[in-house]
């Protein structure tokens, strides 16, 4: 597996297998990897000749000075789990390499940008499409691993590739979970152990929150996992909302035909947790 530091050496590494045919796969992360970023790099193994992978903690996407301080760096072990997952190339540049002069894009995602991870991380997505749409240009990737984790950034994306008219497609990939059912996060790391202990409260109340989709209103089931949380002493609550899968827009009456997804957002201490399902009425 071969590291770089560098946008050129990269993109020079990447261009001598494309002009040999090789389909290039990309997975884009922050590091402290963990069975989650793996299934990307896994999936893209399965479809591509070249899988790339990106470790960058963007301080551009953090709205909270402290949450970017203490965001996990594990370098010495992603390097190994990479390897170890068929991964051929991991560009690991530092602030200076991707932003070496004043950082001037400003995208428009409208009303997908305003809403739950939008509205409670401000210029959290502009930091996240400036970075993955400099990643593309210097990996000029076929695929992009995204997972649904993220979901709502997974969408940003889609959003992104179409308005610059990259061509790359996106590859959404399913949210990996612990055996209790705690989504796998780089952010776990930091829980303490009482509260690793509780945080698979979040998608116990996401499965019974879906499980009522069948029969109560919609309005119903927001109160009622607005409730859980709010009665619950250890975690402090920022949204749990109903949206249709495709643009993210609260729902406020069951529309059968239309997919939605239950998302959540929760501090527990000092770790802000989100995760989010498919709801079926
Ligand atoms: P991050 O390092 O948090 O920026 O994540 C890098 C990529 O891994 C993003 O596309 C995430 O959505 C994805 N990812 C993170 N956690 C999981 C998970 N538990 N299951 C699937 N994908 C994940």
């Amino acid at each position: 597996m071969q590291i770089t530091k560098r946008r050129d050496d990269t993109s020079a590494q990447v261009l001598a297998r494309k002009n040999r045919g090789a389909v290039i796969g990309f997975v884009p992360t922050m590091g402290a990897l963990h069975q989650g970023h793996l299934s990307l790099i896994e999936k893209a193994c399965q479809t591509c000749d070249m899988v790339v992978a990106s470790i960058f903690v963007n301080p551009i996407q953090f709205n909270n000075p402290s949450d970017l301080e203490h965001y996990p760096r594990t370098i010495t072990a992603d390097l190994e789990k990479l390897e170890a997952a068929g991964c051929d190339l991991v560009f690991t540049p530092d602030a200076q390499e991707m932003y070496p002069q004043a950082i001037t894009e400003q995208y428009d995602f409208g009303k997908l940008e305003q809403v739950l991870e939008g509205e409670h991380r401000p210029g959290h997505f502009n930091g996240v499409a400036v970075v993955v749409k400099r990643l593309f240009d210097i990996i000029t990737p076929h695929k992009a691993f995204f997972g649904e984790k993220d979901y709502q950034q997974l969408l940003i994306i889609n959003a992104l590739v179409k308005q610059t008219a990259c061509p790359v497609e996106i590859v959404p990939c399913p949210i990996i979970r612990e055996a209790d059912g705690l989504a796998m996060s780089s952010r776990n790391l930091l829980l303490t152990p009482e509260e690793r202990k509780i945080a698979p409260f979040l998608y116990q109340t996401l499965c019974e929150a879906a499980e009522k989709g069948k029969e109560e209103s919609i309005e119903t089931i927001v109160q009622w996992g607005e409730m859980q949380f709010q009665a619950h002493p250890s975690f402090r609550l920022e949204y749990f909302q109903i949206a249709d899968s495709v643009a993210l827009q609260p729902l406020h009456t069951k529309e059968g035909d239309k997919a939605a997804r239950i998302l959540v957002a929760a501090w527990l201490g000092n770790v802000r947790l989100i995760d989010n399902v498919q709801i079926i009425f």
